[in-house]
């Protein structure tokens, strides 16, 4: 059913485990990267960081949608609303300047998870985002990210 669909037909999506709480001991994301989690969404600190913009979160549906084509849009908003609330929870703790999102769809525009993500980037001034790669990263490296958002998000009154 899937709009343009290219997960392989046995894909084990890593993101609707990470969604309903199972962990893998060899892949990135653990339970205590999530950040922030209602019935729609859930977002965490992603496990592969690009080196001058740490701790940047993704947001992703709780219900498999493959990519941008298929997201429905009672999805979508939600996506939004936690975007903008992980946006200026890094505003408040992270002291970055700016923030921006990227979003891809397809092996040529750049997806490599096959469940729809949004990333969002914490900013700062010359930090090369759109020239540097991303690596790897161990959770121990996460986790002070991770609970700074967490902490913020809990005691903002408007979530
Ligand atoms: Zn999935």
């Amino acid at each position: 059913m899937t709009t343009y669909s290219n997960a392989p037909e046995d894909y084990e999506c890593p993101f609707c485990q990470v969604v309903s709480g199972i962990e893998r001991p060899h892949h990135g994301t653990k339970q205590r990267d999530i950040v922030y989690q209602n019935a729609y969404v859930t977002s965490f600190i992603a496990s592969k960081w690009w080196p001058n913009n740490k701790g940047h979160v993704l947001v992703v549906p709780n219900v498999h949608f493959e990519n941008l084509y298929e997201l429905r849009a009672d999805y979508a908003t939600e996506i939004h609303r936690a975007a903008q609330m992980a946006a200026l929870g890094m505003k408040a703790t992270y002291g970055c300047t700016g923030i921006s999102t990227r979003q891809h769809n397809e092996p040529d525009g750049g997806q490599d998870v096959w469940h729809y993500h949004l990333h969002v980037y914490p900013r700062y001034i010359d930090d090369r985002l759109y020239l540097t790669q991303g690596y790897p990263t161990n959770p121990d490296d996460r986790e002070p990210y991770a609970q700074k958002l967490r902490d913020w998000i809990a005691a903002w009154p408007h979530r």
